[in-house]
């Protein structure tokens, strides 16, 4: 799956992908631009470690709050050791699945039926265990010609394991059909389940409108990946089972519904209601079966004879085609590079509220989180496609082959986040996908200062905790770059295409991998797999140059400094550049804590240039200067060389070098990709843009008529301190740009150079759907509102969701203590106590409890004791008259509450912080 958006410091504004929960919990929220364009956007500033002070990074997305139980007694946390997380030993095989399934929407529960058809995998057995998390067990009969509906006796007595006694021994080429009937009830296992199985994941999700959000569509979706596939019907439920599947949907007519392979049938029922019959013969994982309904806008494309459906909510369904429309290009790019074709019934994407996650692959019906929905002038900024390939590409790594238990997870994730940056090097070029696995490298650095893991993990503590993370994704499409490097292009392909047909329709670990590669290369992999998949860590490089001119001889100097002991094996390359522009490359073998490479070279060289096409997955320490980097920008056409070299000349700062001035104007105007435009022009110092007018009058052209927004943007946010009559028309005219993120910035800037435009702007603009003006909006109000400012956020906060939620009530958590009086706070109670008890995004629920211990600590600030007397005041919520201490105690009375229906623990050990 691909976890929510995740992004390294430096940028780019979107979602994540699969499931799993990318740290996203982490860093930046950045837009990720197909083009692999980044973007970095404060506001969207999702909560990070240092916010919490503790690790929470990668379970953001199996958190749901539940508004329609109660609880008592939450259990302690319970801190799971680390330990051997073998596969699951396969004693019987799930051969067919066929459901039957009906929905309570009132008591969120699902009614079923299932007929698996199974086999003893090689031993006799006359027992078989069957996952089924939380259900209410009906009747459990074997069915055969001879003895129809032979109920069987069973055990349930943990709700988790149906411990199934079978007539008699079976044999290994015997099958059996087992019916059960069922009720699934998920809103159980957020009470009853914890440990290994994780806490909030219930497999089942009933969407529908709340009080917050009246407008909320009714929608029914599953998640399946890790464990959730057994909370929405009885199955084996491990990666290592493969199992065809048949299921029949009944719903409200006005439904769609959605699952895997082909729907065969619909039929209307007697009762107004509608059943349609989904098929998939070709065998898969329990964890990608899927159910998804709702009233949908789809989109019919197609690729070769397959259909490719876009489900939308109605209200998008006019940029479905721009959301979703490279996937035909994408089915044909994957089906050739890979050499096997596409081998599923259709193609369905849909887009689901309140998703646990960026998205999820289940097989030919993916399903999307909200995020992904945006008009055609929001999709300006940049699409999803790095997402939608990822989910794509899955179908072969993941859903043809899959990882045989978790702790290979790697292979698929690993493949899906590569997959993203073939699809983006095809089809936007090579500086957008070096640009995107640049961001991924960054994103595993940044994640390795926390924690360091190997890739394949056979030790750990919660899959759904502790594997979707930097490692598994980031880091291994990195690592297979590196592979791919170091046998080549032919190799990589046709080993790759070799493990999809080795083990199609069957699972893998990561050894039938690198046999593979050893099979077609001819080389012993063991060091490369040993070094990058099975052991942690990465190279910290120190690199030093030097020239013997006299004796034509050039010298590189390479010092591992990473403090564990071990040494990296890594062959690269060292580029020279020479004076008149001509190159060469020598091959280097790195294999010792500190080396010294001796080259010969033709003459003086002009630059060299380790590890040329930047493939090492490492930290890089040179000693260049100011000019070398200068050099290396003008001289080297690599995306990762301009970029390395901007980000090296803004740390070194040396602002009063007209070279350097010159170098990063002109990238800022000329660069051919737009991400290091921006970065040229985020370096720019905005004072000397102040003071220097042939200057700003170059930076108010950019903001004007660069091709991208995000350039434009970035060169409006450099004039914030050049107060004169032309900036604040160039703010002024960027309140009508095409771009909504431009229309941010713009406003911020005027607010800094002339806050009454600012605010006259912002008040003009209220009535915007669009989160990204919303928030822009309640930027300006957070630093200029009054209380009487109070009825957007009231009104537009239930409206909102994810980042842009968690961005809106911080800037509500600002305005009310620029308000700072009790009754504009406690009016604000009600919507953000609803927040915190019902989001189904934890660190959206912890935002809004914080927001509400804030108001508390205002409250005691205000000198409670002093306001006594005089406070009677009206609130919100018909009650008529309450003086600051009774809002105080409701205020703590709401904090309670928080904390006795919390379901996350590492949220409610922060709750019980508060006061
Ligand atoms: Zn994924």
């Amino acid at each position: 799956m691909h976890i929510f958006p995740q992004t390294p410091n430096c940028s780019k504004f979107s979602p994540i992908h699969c499931l799993a929960a990318l740290s996203v919990a982490i860093y930046l929220i950045t837009l990720h631009t197909a083009c692999g364009g980044i973007k970095e956007t404060a506001r969207n500033k999702q909560p990070t470690i240092d916010d919490y002070n503790f690790a929470v990074h990668y379970d953001i997305d199996n958190n749901k709050a539940t508004d329609s139980v109660s609880y008592e007694e939450l259990p302690a946390i319970e801190v799971l050791p680390t330990i051997y997380q073998p596969a699951l030993t396969q004693t019987h095989d799930i051969k067919h699945t066929k459901l039957d399934l009906r929905f309570d929407w009132q008591k969120k529960h699902l009614i079923g039926k299932a007929i698996l058809t199974l086999q003893p995998h090689f031993y006799t057995s006359d027992k078989v265990n069957i996952d089924a998390k939380g259900f209410d067990i009906h009747s459990i009969a074997l069915l055969s010609k001879d003895k129809a509906n032979m109920p069987l006796k069973y055990n349930y007595n943990d709700s988790l394991v149906l411990e199934i006694n079978l007539d008699r021994p079976y044999k290994r080429d015997e099958t059996y059909q087992i019916a059960i009937s069922y009720t699934a009830q998920p809103e159980r296992l957020i009470k009853h389940h914890t440990g290994r199985f994780h806490y909030d994941n219930k497999g089942l999700y009933f969407i529908m409108p709340d009080s917050l959000n009246p407008n909320k569509p009714y929608q029914i979706w599953t998640q399946g990946e890790t464990y959730g596939a057994s909370c929405w019907f009885p199955t084996i439920d491990a990666p290592n089972q493969k199992t065809s599947e048949e299921i029949t949907i009944t719903v409200e007519n006005k439904y769609q519904t959605l699952s895997n392979g082909k729907l065969i049938s619909s039929t209307n029922n007697p009762d107004g209601t509608r059943s349609d019959y989904w098929k998939q013969e070709l065998p898969h994982s329990p964890y990608l079966f899927v159910v998804a309904i709702g009233e949908y806008a789809v989109y019919k494309d197609k690729w070769r004879d397959k259909e490719v459906n876009y489900y939308v909510e109605p209200k998008y369904a006019a940029s479905a085609k721009a959301i979703f429309g490279n996937t035909p290009d994408m089915l044909t790019f994957f089906s050739e590079r890979l050499g096997v074709d596409f081998p599923w019934d259709k193609y369905s994407q849909a887009v689901v509220r309140d998703f646990v996650a960026g998205a999820m692959e289940n097989t030919s019906a993916t399903l999307f989180y909200e995020q992904l929905q945006r008009d055609e002038r929001e999709l300006l900024e940049g699409n999803d496609d790095d997402i939608i390939a990822h989910e794509l590409f899955h179908h072969w790594f993941g859903d043809l082959v899959t990882c045989e238990s978790w702790a290979n997870l790697a292979l698929n994730e690993s493949f899906a986040t590569y997959g993203e940056y073939l699809w983006i090097d095809h089809k936007y070029g090579r500086d957008a996908a070096d640009a995107h696995l640049s961001q991924d490298l960054r994103a595993y650095l940044n994640e390795a200062e926390e924690k360091k893991e190997p890739i394949i993990r056979y030790y750990y503590s919660n899959a759904d905790d502790d594997l979707f993370d930097a490692h598994s994704y980031q880091k291994g499409g990195r690592v297979l770059h590196m592979l791919r490097n170091h046998v080549g292009d032919d190799a990589f392909f046709t080993a790759v295409t070799q493990y999809l047909k080795a083990h199609a329709f069957k699972t893998a670990e990561v050894n039938d991998l690198r046999m593979t590669f050893e099979s077609v290369t001819g080389e012993d992999l063991n060091w490369f797999f040993d070094q990058w998949m099975l052991t942690k860590g990465h190279p910290e490089l120190d690199i030093a140059y030097s020239v013997d001119t006299a004796n034509l001889r050039a010298t590189v100097i390479v010092q591992q400094t990473q403090a564990q002991d071990k040494v990296f094996i890594l062959p690269t390359q060292v580029e020279i550049v020479y004076p008149d522009g001509s190159k060469e490359r020598q091959n280097i073998r790195i294999s010792k804590r500190n080396q010294t490479f001796t080259l010969p070279i033709k003459k003086t060289p002009k630059l060299l240039n380790f590890d040329p096409e930047k493939i090492l997955l490492c930290t890089r320490t040179e000693h260049k200067g100011t000019q070398g980097y200068i050099d290396q920008y003008y001289h080297y056409n690599n995306y990762n060389d301009r970029w390395e070299a901007l980000q090296a000349l803004g740390k070194l700062n040396d602002t009063d070098n007209n070279d350097l001035q010159k170098l990063l104007l002109h990238a800022a105007t000329n660069d051919p990709y737009y991400a290091l435009r921006k970065e040229a022009i985020d370096i720019l110092d905005s004072q000397t843009i102040a003071s220097e007018k042939t200057l700003q009058t170059q930076i108010i052209a950019i903001a004007r008529t660069d091709a991208h927004p995000l350039v434009r943007e970035a060169a409006l946010a450099r004039l914030d301190k050049s107060n004169t009559p032309e900036v604040i028309a160039a703010f002024a005219h960027a309140m009508r740009d095409s771009s909504y993120q431009v229309i941010y910035t713009a406003l911020q800037g005027l607010f800094t150079l002339a806050p009454e435009k600012a605010v006259y702007y912002a008040q003009m603009s209220e009535n915007t759907d669009n989160p990204t003006l919303i928030n822009a909006i309640a930027h300006i109000y957070s630093q200029a509102g009054t209380s009487k400012n109070q009825a957007f956020f009231e009104q537009h906060l239930p409206k909102t969701y994810t980042y842009n939620r968690y961005a809106m009530i911080e800037f509500y958590s600002k305005f009310l203590q620029r308000c700072n009086d009790n009754e504009t706070t406690f009016n604000s109670l009600k919507t953000l106590q609803s927040i915190a008890q019902n989001d189904s995004n934890w660190w959206i629920r912890l935002r809004a409890a914080e927001a509400i211990r804030d108001m508390r600590t205002q409250y005691v600030a205000r000198q409670l004791s002093e306001s006594r007397a005089t406070a009677a005041i009206h609130n919100t919520t018909n009650t008529p008259k309450m003086s600051a201490e009774e809002q105080l105690d409701f205020i703590d009375k709401a904090i309670d509450t928080l904390k006795k229906r919390e379901t996350n623990q590492q949220v409610l050990s922060i709750y019980n912080s508060f006061n």
